[in-house]
């Protein structure tokens, strides 16, 4: 019952569950400040890897609120800080600016089931919000990679398991980035980098190159 009374008005913050606020100003105030820190993924294959912040604290309390308690109002604040972190790496030269590319933002694959069962894949609507952030109309979001329903779910598989798993089951479907964009590949967090390798293989046999991949929060 709790559950369904928040879906309706959250009633803790989404990020550290303090009472009275959905989303408080600690919280706000650590994604707001927050800069993008470099990933280490364990397996090949994966572009420079970002997350725009520690898989701790509010990053890590917002990333489950809004995947796993269905917490839609954090995808604002989620988009906001992905939207910052985009910039940071335009700022550092990671990524080309936006007089010399436009942006293309490629949503990671996930098992369509599984996302329609939780009522539309979060990383998505975070994604149309960073673009929105972003400038309406500069930014392309694109839900173009699939996951094949062969493919088993990744939780307690291994690095190379999840490799295995994911081996020639992601697939692309759908509008591709256009040539001479800069592609970022978006995901709520890196495990192992294998659904990264695995969507950037996809692309690249396509003909498009991803540039970075930048998710939620990530554990260094
Ligand atoms: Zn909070």
């Amino acid at each position: 019952m709790r559950t369904l009374i928040d879906l309706v008005l959250p009633t803790e913050c989404g990020g550290c569950r303090a009472p009275g606020f959905s989303w408080c100003p600690e919280c706000a105030l650590a994604l707001t400040t927050a800069e993008p820190v470099q990933l280490h993924p364990r397996v090949v294959g994966v572009p420079p890897a970002w997350a725009a912040g520690r898989y701790a604290g509010p990053w890590r309390g917002a990333v489950i609120a809004v995947k796993e308690r269905g917490r839609r109002d954090l995808v604002g604040p989620l988009g906001a800080a992905l939207a910052r972190a985009v910039l940071h790496l335009r700022d550092w030269g990671e990524l080309d600016p936006p007089e010399l590319a436009p942006l293309a933002l490629v949503v990671a694959p996930s098992r369509g089931a599984a996302a329609r069962r939780r009522g539309g894949d979060p990383v998505a609507g975070v994604a149309r919000a960073a673009a929105q952030e972003l400038g309406p109309g500069r930014v392309s979001v694109l839900p173009c990679l699939r996951t094949a329903r062969s493919a088993r779910d990744s939780v307690g598989l291994s690095a190379w398991e999840r490799t295995e798993n994911l081996r020639g089951r992601v697939r692309v479907r759908g509008t591709v980035p256009a040539p001479g964009s800069s592609v970022v590949l978006v995901d709520d967090v890196l495990t192992t980098g294998a659904t990264a390798a695995a969507g950037t293989a996809a692309l690249a046999a396509r003909g498009v190159r991803v540039h970075a991949v930048v998710v939620l929060a990530g554990v260094q």
